[in-house]
């Protein structure tokens, strides 16, 4: 495994293997990695000869008031992790060669980045188009790696690739969850012991929400009031939205006659934490 931090060099490295014939797949992460992280990198060395893994905490997309200063990082444990994962190249850029001090372009996107969690973090989706137009820009991939965890950023990026015509084919990988069903996130290590065990009531919620769909349940408010009832039932979890959305468009929908993506945010103290589902698949 090389580690390349300058994005001139690894654009360079990139058109040379791209060269050779060889097939390039990203993997971007923001580091402190997990099961999550590794199980894209897996499906990255199944679709390509050459697995690139960023490792980059990207300032743009944090809010003002927001942990990018307190967001976990361990770059030498990281590294570990990539080469036993087969990485080839890491690519670990600093920020003041990502972002030069008069910056003025950015990747906007109008309709999808507005609900969810375009609601409470208004600058996050763009923030996350732009650096990931960036690293393909950058690392040149034939094909890149997105997790389902993180629903609306997959469908935002898709998006992207489609209205911006990046030559980039978007694979997903399913949630990786602990064994008792938390989603994986950076971001549980904010949680205490108490908040962790509450957490589990998201996974709770979303069950309940597959049971009923599967029972035959299609009304929307229905399907959600019982989540809520799970949620406020059994933590102190503040949730921060709570939604059934068209799979595609990601608006609001009342019946669930077509895919639907269930998706949540719910804050445990300093931890906000994100997980979902898609039913009528
Ligand atoms: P992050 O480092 O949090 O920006 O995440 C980097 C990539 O890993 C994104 O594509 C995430 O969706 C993905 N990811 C994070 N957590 C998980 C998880 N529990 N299961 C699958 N993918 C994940």
């Amino acid at each position: 495994m090389i580690t390349i931090q300058h994005p001139e060099q690894m654009q360079a490295k990139a058109i040379e293997l791209r060269q050779q014939g060889k097939r390039l797949v990203l993997v971007p992460t923001m580091g402190f990695l997990h099961e999550g992280h590794l199980s894209l990198m897996r499906i990255a060395r199944q679709r390509g000869d050459v697995i690139i893994t960023s490792i980059f905490v990207n300032p743009s997309q944090f809010g003002p008031q927001e942990d990018l200063e307190a967001y976990p990082r361990d770059f030498e444990q990281d590294e570990g992790l990539c080469r036993n994962e087969g990485v080839d190249i890491l690519f670990y850029p600093g920020i003041e060669t990502m972002y030069l001090p008069d910056v003025s372009v950015y990747v906007d996107e109008t309709l999808l980045s507005r609900g969810l969690c375009g609601l409470t973090r208004p600058t996050h989706f763009r923030g996350v188009l732009t650096i990931v137009a960036k690293l393909f820009n950058i690392c040149l991939p034939h094909a890149a790696v997105f997790g389902e965890k993180d629903a609306q950023q997959l469908r935002l990026l898709r998006r992207m690739v489609r209205d911006l015509n990046f030559p980039v084919e978007m694979v997903s990988g399913p949630i990786v969850r602990e064994s008792d069903g938390l989603a994986m996130s950076t971001r549980n290590k904010y949680l205490t012991d108490n908040e962790r065990r509450e957490a589990l009531c998201l996974r709770h919620s979303l069950d309940l929400a597959e049971e009923c769909y599967a029972g035959g349940e299609r009304d929307v408010s229905t399907i959600l009031d019982a989540m809520q009832g799970v949620i406020t039932g059994s933590s102190s979890g503040v949730i921060d939205y709570l939604a059934a959305v068209d799979d595609e468009n990601l608006e609001a929908i009342d019946t669930i006659d077509r895919p639907a993506l269930i998706a949540l945010a719910v804050r445990f103290g300093e931890a906000r934490l994100l997980d979902n589902t898609v039913l009528g698949l």
